[in-house]
């Protein structure tokens, strides 16, 4: 029996492994959440929207028989890797998690971490500060109880709905972004302060290291817990799995 892949999406990783598993001739569907406008284009066939939870998941996978799920969402979508660890189990299918390790301090790093976003909501209970508050477009609601700030947020769409912040200076870029250019932009703020979540990775990272050459303090949000699951750091190593589970997939 050939693999018939679910990547679930969302992530440079997984646009990364759409890729090398089309290189490859396997099968297989790129899954989105649908929160972006414009969702990169997959070199796989891709579905857009949730399933409808753990049954939905599960009623997918069965009725599109899939064989091997690849969650490569991103670090802070944990009710859908819950939703896979769940599902998966339930049925059997093999699941791998394909996530980038956290990012930790280095030597001139100055972080503040805090375990959540409401951390970095009452870390932000402060006087008025000039923030860079990276976080997305759905969480930007949180952070209301503190509309005293000067933020500039960079969001990959122009927002539909007023800011929920009064002052705050949207930039829309989805990347790569390069330490240079965020520390420009940093300076052409007056940015003080960072908030961030530790996604891992290197896109993101120009942020922290542009922080830290700035000697800027940062908000650093830790990554939500999820259950305990099988993961790989790279393609190559998702690749590997694929390869390896499964007794007759013969790839
Ligand atoms: P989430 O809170 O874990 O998921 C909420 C619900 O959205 C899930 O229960 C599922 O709905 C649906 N969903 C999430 N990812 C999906 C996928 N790849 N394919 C189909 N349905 C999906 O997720 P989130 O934090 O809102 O993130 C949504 C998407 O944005 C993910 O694909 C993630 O990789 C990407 N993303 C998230 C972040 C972040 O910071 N959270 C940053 C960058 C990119 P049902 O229960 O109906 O199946």
């Amino acid at each position: 029996m050939q693999p018939n892949l679910l990547i679930l999406a969302g992530t440079t990783e997984a646009t990364g492994l759409a890729r090398a598993v089309a290189d490859r001739g396997l099968q297989g569907t790129v899954s989105f959440a649908g929160r972006v406008a414009r969702p990169l284009r997959q070199p796989l066939p891709q579905r857009i929207g949730g399933f409808g939870g753990v049954a939905g998941l599960q009623s997918y996978l069965q009725e599109a028989r899939i064989t091997h799920v690849i969650d490569a969402t991103h670090p802070f979508a944990a009710q859908m890797s819950r939703n896979a660890a769940h599902a998966c189990a339930g049925l059997g299918v093999p699941l791998v998690t394909l996530t980038r390790p956290p990012w930790t301090p280095v030597t001139g790093d100055d972080w503040i971490r805090v375990p959540d976003i409401a951390g970095a909501v009452a870390a932000l209970d402060r006087p008025r500060t000039r923030v860079m508050l990276a976080v997305g477009r759905m969480h930007l609601a949180d952070f209301a109880p503190n509309p005293q700030h000067d933020y500039v947020l960079r969001l990959v769409d122009p927002p539909d709905d007023p800011l929920p912040l009064p002052e705050a200076e949207v930039v829309v870029d989805r990347g790569p972004f390069t330490e240079s250019s965020d520390r420009a932009l940093m300076l052409r703020h007056g940015t003080q302060l960072v908030v961030s979540k530790n996604s891992g990775g290197s896109g993101a990272y120009a942020k922290i290291a542009a922080a830290r050459a700035l000697g800027l303090p940062v908000v650093m949000i830790d990554r939500p817990e999820t259950p305990a699951r099988a993961e790989v750091h790279d393609v190559g190593a998702a690749l590997d799995w694929i390869a390896h589970t499964g007794t007759d997939l013969g790839v």
